[in-house]
């Protein structure tokens, strides 16, 4: 049986005003049928892991250092998420590998500093709609994974498919093209992890909401979303968390 994961990404999105939000998705989350997880931006994380302490809504970062600490201005240690309240942290979402530069490499070696702290990371791969239309998706995502993921990632690991021309466009991938790349990803992580790597989660991500979720989580080897714009307000996320635990 594979973990199912419904986990939220607020990006920079959300003040102490948000934590009103949280606590709702808090109070639906039900860890006997799938695990919940809000990233909420890096300021919140203390706050919020007071507004959800007791329930079994787990947070995580949005980002994490490779380093413990030093002169890295700006930037978060994976220690300092653990913490603030996170359990899990996203790397190499395609917004940092677009806007910060983010290579494989160094996405591996935030996911060694994040597993060594203690942190559950999330490594997301996807496509380009460029990289989609020159037939190169199944290439480009099993490199991707092949250097974001360290040679021995233990347990914990969640792999996140987000193509990169579904996030917050409002276009969905169909379920014949998830379908084609979560097989294509679950065979890479079971060639290489084996029984660790049948069982690893492996989650979609690109504009996920209520109305398609039931339809995705019936994919095979989909076994959770990475939501965005949807995870904001807790009336768009419960159902989500809802159709997974259904599914
Ligand atoms: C994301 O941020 O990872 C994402 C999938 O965003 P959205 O659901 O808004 O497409």
């Amino acid at each position: 049986m594979v973990e199912k994961i419904a986990a939220g990404n607020w990006k920079m999105n959300g003040t102490g005003a948000a934590l009103e939000q949280l606590a709702a998705i808090a109070e639906a989350a039900d860890a006997n049928t799938c695990t919940t997880v809000i990233c909420p931006p890096s300021p919140l994380l203390s706050r919020a892991h007071d507004a959800v302490d007791g329930t079994s809504l787990a947070l995580g970062g949005q980002d994490c250092h490779a380093a413990a600490s030093g002169a890295h201005t700006g930037d978060t240690a994976a220690d300092m998420l653990l913490d603030a309240g996170a359990a899990f942290v996203i790397l190499g979402h395609s917004e940092r590998r677009a806007d910060h530069g983010e290579t494989s490499a160094g996405v591996a070696a935030k996911t060694v500093a994040a597993l060594e702290t203690g942190l559950r990371p999330i490594v997301c791969v996807g496509e380009t709609l460029t990289e989609r239309e020159a037939g190169q998706t199944l290439h480009v995502v099993t490199d991707q994974l092949q250097h974001s993921i360290p040679a021995d990632p233990g347990t914990g690991l969640v792999v996140a498919y987000e193509p990169v021309w579904a996030i917050g466009t409002g276009k969905t991938a169909t379920p014949d093209i998830i379908a084609e790349v979560h097989a294509a990803i679950r065979a890479h992580l079971t060639e290489r992890f084996g029984k660790t790597g049948a069982t690893m989660p492996i989650l979609y991500g690109g504009s996920v909401k209520a109305a398609n979720a039931a339809e995705i989580f019936a994919v095979d080897d989909v076994n959770g979303a990475l939501v965005g714009g949807a995870s904001l307000k807790a009336e768009d996320f419960i159902p989500i968390m809802r159709a997974l635990s259904a599914a």
